[in-house]
C-alpha cells in the first residue's frame, strides 16, 4: 500500500497552487477580460481604425458585450471627415455634414461602452489563431480577436488648391458628391474605371464634363469607356495634367490650369467642380508584411466574410473594398466584423500555443507552460 497524501503536504499543496494557476490563466485566456498573467489585461477584441467600418464593429461589438477597445486612430473619423454634405446615408433625409455623422456613429458605439484611444496603432504582432498584439509606440495591447478597419486614401495628383479646395469645388468622390453640380460644367482627372463610372454619374447633373487623362490611352475596362464615350454631355481631353486648381473671388473652384503632356503647352479651363479620380491606396502598410493582401495592397478577406487567412484576424471597409467604397457599404461590413469576431470567440478561443508572443512574451509563455509541467507531473 502507498503511503497516504495529504492535503497540506508538499506534493499535493504544489499540484493544488500549480493547478490553480494554470485553471486561472485558461480562464483569462478564454473567457476572462480582466488581468491575465502574461499582459495587464488581454481585450476581447481590438479595432483598429475609426471610420464607419470600425464604429459600426465597435457598436456590434459593444452591444455583444465584447467591451471593445477601439484604436480610432489621430484624425479618427476616416474620409467623412473631409467631407462636406452627406446626401446618400440612409436614415438622414435632410442629409448631414460628414465630420457631424462620424461623431453620431463615435457616440452611438460610445454608449454601448466602447472605449477609445485617439492615437494611431504604430505596429502589430497578428498571429493564426492566437493572441493579436497591438502597439502605440512602446504601449503594449493584447486581444484575443483584431477587426483591421485602417480604410483607404483617395490618391491626390498633389498640386495646387486640390486640397484647400476640398468640398469648395474639388471632390475624390462623384456618387457622393456629384449631385451638387446641377447644371454646371465639370471635369474629372483620371483614365481607370473610376473615372469612367464617376463621369457617367456626374453627367446626369452637370450640363457638360470633360474628362481629361494624361494620355490618349485608357486603363478603364473597354466597356466602361465606351459608356462614357457614348454619353452625350462628356468630352475626353488628352494627353493632359492638371497643374493647378484656382479659386475664384468667393473662395470656391473657378478653374484648372491644364499641362499638354507632350508640347508643354498650358491652358485655364473654366469649371464649378473638379472630381481626382485617379485610384485609391488602401491605408494597409501596417498588416501588409503580416496578413495576405492583394496587388494593389488591399486586404483579402475569405468570400462573403472578413476572416482574414489569419485566424481570428478580420478585415473590414474600404481597407478590403476597391469596388464599392461608400461609408454605407463600410458599415455594413463593420457589422460582419463585429459578427464574424463574435463567432470566432465563441466556437474558436484562440489557443494559447499558436500566438506569437513576441519578445517579452516568451517569457511569460514559458512560465505558463512551466506551470503546466509542473501540474503534470506532480
Ligand atoms: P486605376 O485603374 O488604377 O486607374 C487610375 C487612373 O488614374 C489611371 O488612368 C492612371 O493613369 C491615372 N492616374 C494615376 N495617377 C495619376 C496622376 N498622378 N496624375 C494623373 N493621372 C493619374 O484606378 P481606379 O480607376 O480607381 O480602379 C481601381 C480598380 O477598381 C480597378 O481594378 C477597376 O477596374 C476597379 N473598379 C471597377 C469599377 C466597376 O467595374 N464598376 C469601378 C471603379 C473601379 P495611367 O493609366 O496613365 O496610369
Amino acid at each position: 500500500m502507498s503511503a497516504p497524501t495529504y492535503p497540506w503536504g508538499p506534493t499535493s499543496l504544489k499540484r493544488f497552487l500549480g493547478q490553480l494557476l494554470l485553471q486561472k490563466v485558461k480562464y483569462d485566456l478564454y473567457v476572462g477580460t480582466e488581468a491575465v498573467e502574461m499582459t495587464e489585461k488581454t481585450e476581447n477584441l481590438i479595432i483598429i481604425g475609426g471610420g464607419p467600418a470600425g464604429y459600426t464593429a465597435a457598436l456590434y461589438a459593444s452591444r455583444a458585450n465584447l467591451d471593445p477597445l477601439v484604436i480610432e486612430g489621430f484624425q479618427w473619423g476616416g474620409q467623412l471627415q473631409n467631407t462636406t454634405d452627406v446626401e446618400n446615408y440612409p436614415g438622414y433625409p435632410e442629409g448631414i455634414m460628414g465630420p457631424e455623422m462620424m461623431n453620431e456613429f463615435r457616440a452611438q458605439a460610445e454608449r454601448f461602452g466602447t472605449r477609445f484611444v485617439t492615437d494611431d496603432a504604430s505596429r502589430v504582432e497578428l498571429s493564426d489563431g492566437g493572441l493579436q498584439r497591438v502597439f502605440l509606440g512602446d504601449e503594449e495591447h493584447v486581444a484575443k480577436t483584431v477587426i483591421l478597419a485602417m480604410g483607404a486614401e483617395p490618391r491626390r495628383l498633389g498640386i495646387p488648391g486640390e486640397l484647400e479646395l476640398g468640398g469648395r469645388g474639388v471632390s475624390t468622390c462623384g456618387v457622393c458628391d456629384g449631385a451638387f453640380f446641377k447644371g454646371q460644367e465639370v471635369l474629372v482627372v483620371g483614365g481607370g474605371d473610376s473615372a469612367m463610372e464617376d463621369a457617367m454619374f456626374i453627367a446626369k447633373y452637370a450640363s457638360k464634363l470633360t474628362i481629361v487623362h494624361r494620355r490618349d490611352e485608357f486603363r478603364a475596362s473597354k466597356i466602361m469607356l465606351e459608356r462614357a464615350q457614348a454619353t452625350e454631355n462628356i468630352e475626353f481631353k488628352t494627353p493632359y495634367v492638371p497643374e493647378e486648381f484656382i479659386a475664384g473671388e468667393d473662395g470656391k473652384l473657378r478653374a484648372v490650369r491644364l499641362r499638354h503632356a507632350d508640347s508643354g503647352a498650358t491652358e485655364e479651363m473654366e469649371v464649378g467642380g473638379a472630381f481626382v479620380a485617379i485610384g485609391h491606396i488602401p491605408r494597409s502598410e501596417l498588416v501588409a508584411e503580416q496578413v495576405e493582401v492583394d496587388a494593389n495592397g488591399y486586404v483579402i478577406t475569405e468570400g462573403g466574410s472578413t476572416r482574414t487567412n489569419l485566424a481570428g484576424v478580420f478585415a473590414i471597409g474600404d481597407l478590403v473594398d476597391h469596388t464599392y467604397r461608400q461609408a454605407v457599404t463600410a458599415a455594413g461590413t463593420g457589422c460582419m466584423g463585429a459578427l464574424d469576431a463574435e463567432w470566432y470567440l465563441r466556437d474558436t478561443p484562440p489557443s494559447p500555443e499558436a500566438h506569437w508572443y513576441g519578445k517579452a512574451g516568451a517569457a511569460e509563455a514559458g512560465g505558463v507552460a512551466e506551470v503546466a509541467e509542473a501540474t503534470a507531473s506532480s
